[in-house]
């Protein structure tokens, strides 16, 4: 199979395309790997509910920090339908992004489908979760469906800045995988599950967040889901093996490490103490930080060197989680 990496030729960053509002599409850090950090982000879809919430505790829990001494964070990506939302206001208390994942959890995939349900799962976690609208900007569609070509601008008529729904697929280790980059050129990558935006509409200033495949334990097939993966370990040693080898793949060029995953994988208990390992094993790590895709985003706003990341606002440990100024 012929995998596509074209860059989007017309954008050229820092001449037609300047930070904080537009990010070419890139296979690099825009700064020396030495310099980059390590981010690893985190988005658990589907219903929050009593079940899911218990491993989000204690994975996520507040004592675990970042270098700059602020706890880790994630996203969750939220459906209404079996949502419990005392847990949506507990999690968006303890600093995780809330983001939406549809009402119903059907097939997004046309324009008036996704203003309906964007629209009204945003309202549904704002009045019942009370989560501040002006912070629910991430968007995942049900099953990675799309509504395509009308995605990011419908999502951006909405308040949302970025999307988290188009895959890329790698099937071998030390692959170049693309950064989170902004639609106003365009979606110039392969499409993996039609229908994707045209390489040819742009939609300024939107980021679109691409879910890169994991490969899976054994090093052979790729998986876009972390719980996806059709080799799945059975063992805490080989769960354990599969987050590690991910990670030091993309290392190699700090590019942000991304599960995109459902915390039903946590009900096998291997899975859940591999995991735990691997979080604790981040956090002893000075140049590694675990953010919700939002404080990524932020980043690739405002790339910040490592040893200056104390300047980063929106990195802070009370900060509001986005930028007033971009
Ligand atoms: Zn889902």
């Amino acid at each position: 199979m012929v995998i596509m990496t074209v860059n989007c030729s017309n954008c050229h960053q820092g001449a037609n395309c300047r930070l904080p509002q537009c990010s070419c599409t890139s296979y690099s850090s825009p700064l020396p790997v030495k310099d980059t950090p390590q981010i690893i982000f985190y988005g658990f879809d589907d219903a929050l509910n009593g079940q899911m919430a218990q491993h989000y505790r204690k994975l996520f829990s507040s004592d675990r920090k970042n270098p700059n001494d602020c706890p880790i964070s994630m996203s969750l990506y939220v459906q209404h339908d079996y949502t419990d939302y005392s847990l949506v206001r507990e999690f968006y208390k303890k600093g995780m992004e809330i983001g939406v994942h549809s009402v119903t959890h059907t097939n997004i995939d046309t324009e008036a489908k996704l203003a309906d349900e964007a629209e009204h799962q945003k309202s549904n976690l704002a009045q019942l979760g009370s989560v501040p609208k002006e912070e629910i900007i991430g968007w995942r569609s049900p099953n990675l469906e799309t509504a395509g070509d009308t995605q990011p601008m419908t999502l951006k008529k909405l308040g949302y800045t970025y999307d988290i729904s188009l895959t890329y697929t790698v099937r071998k280790r030390h692959e170049k995988k693309p950064w989170p980059y902004t639609m106003d050129y365009g979606y110039p990558y392969y499409c993996e599950i039609p229908p994707c935006p045209k390489p040819t509409s742009g939609q300024k200033g939107f980021w679109e967040v691409p879910i890169i495949a994991f490969l899976d334990y054994k090093g052979a097939y790729p998986c876009a889901y972390v719980d996806g993966c059709s080799n799945s370990p059975t063992t805490e040693e080989d769960a354990f093996e599969f987050l590690w080898e991910n990670f030091e793949d993309n290392y190699e060029t700090r590019t942000p490490l991304g599960f995109s995953m459902h915390a039903a994988w946590f009900e096998r208990p291997h899975n859940l103490a591999a995991m735990d390992r691997f979080i604790k094993e981040m956090t002893k790590k000075d140049d590694v930080y675990i953010v919700s895709v939002q404080k990524m985003l932020e980043w690739m706003k405002h790339p910040t060197k490592l040893s200056e990341l104390y300047k980063l606002k929106a990195w802070g440990c009370k900060s509001a989680s986005i930028d007033q100024q971009s």
